[in-house]
């Protein structure tokens, strides 16, 4: 058990503003946390993907087992991405080759809530240009969008923007035209970056900022940490009476836990050094190694 406090004061005084009985504050501010505080803590955990339960194509060490302690303690679990490459059944499976059960309903990706999004705004039947894989692509035509992908035609009345490794300039450019004519801008995520196994690839983020650039218009951003992604969280943990996130990126999966007043916990398996943990403000709640030390 490789626990590892950031900034006791802060940690502690954080923990008080949120009236927690006094033994478990104790337990916190000596650092005598034991493996099983954390889900004693929390009967409702949004878990991300990408750098905490695996990187790429390779399983975080120790992850499906701790998976498997937390249910077992009656933490309800849910899987939360903001990469809308895969579709959920995609994840589910990816997720059963690791040896973790999920249902449909334990996965939300940014594809689905940002299907959910446009569907509340009104946008079955009308047109959208889609950056973007599957997960995004499929979840959006499932609730009557209808994709332009006709590359010579700007015609849209929205352009979703997603991680796609097929963006190059002429979609650049067709995008930016499209929204400068009109077509209003969303986001699967801002996220700038993603672990790949050999190191950080550029993320929807960094897709979304050169359109922005070039359009003049700035998206309307589902993933976490916005609200739709967080609020769609929130939706699936109804009736839970202490939720916490773990992450391993503090602008969106911590960041959005924060602005919830959900607890966080941030993993080391992932894009965050040690180094950059130590730095961050707002402390997480806590921060461990990977997903293998909780439960
Ligand atoms: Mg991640």
């Amino acid at each position: 058990m490789r626990l590892r406090r950031a900034h006791t004061t802060h940690t502690k005084e954080k923990f008080a503003e949120r009236g927690r009985p006094s033994r478990e504050r104790a337990n916190r501010v000596t650092g005598a946390l034991d493996p099983g505080a954390i889900s004693r803590d929390f009967d409702a955990l949004m878990c991300d993907l990408d750098g905490v339960v695996y990187r790429g194509d390779s399983l975080i060490e120790g992850a499906p087992e701790a998976i498997r302690r937390l249910r077992e303690r009656g933490v309800k679990v849910i899987f939360c991405t903001n990469n809308s490459r895969s579709t959920v059944n995609e994840y589910v499976a990816k997720l059963a080759g690791f040896g973790i059960d999920a249902l449909d309903d334990d996965v939300l990706t940014s594809g689905v809530v940002t299907s959910e999004v446009l569907a509340a705004q009104g946008y079955p039947g009308k047109t959208a240009i889609v950056i973007g894989d599957r997960g995004v692509r499929d979840a959006l035509t499932s609730i009557g969008v209808v994709l332009n992908d006709d590359a010579a035609s700007i015609a849209a009345e929205a352009v979703v923007v997603g991680w796609d490794v097929n963006f190059d300039y002429s979609t650049m450019r067709r995008v930016s035209s499209a929204v400068r004519n009109g077509a209003k801008l969303f986001a699967t995520n801002r996220d700038s970056t993603f672990p790949a196994p050999e190191g950080l690839w550029p993320g929807a983020g960094a897709i979304l900022a050169s359109i922005e650039v070039a359009s003049g218009h700035t998206a309307e951003i589902v993933g976490k940490p916005h609200p739709p992604m967080m609020e769609a969280v929130a939706r699936r943990m109804s009736g839970a009476r202490r939720i916490a996130a773990v992450g391993d990126r503090a602008d969106s999966d911590l960041a959005g836990a924060v602005s919830m007043g959900w607890a966080t916990i941030l993993v080391l398996s992932g894009v965050t050094t040690r180094s950059e943990a130590g730095d961050l403000r707002p402390a997480p709640d806590l921060v461990v190694d990977s997903l293998a030390d909780l439960g």
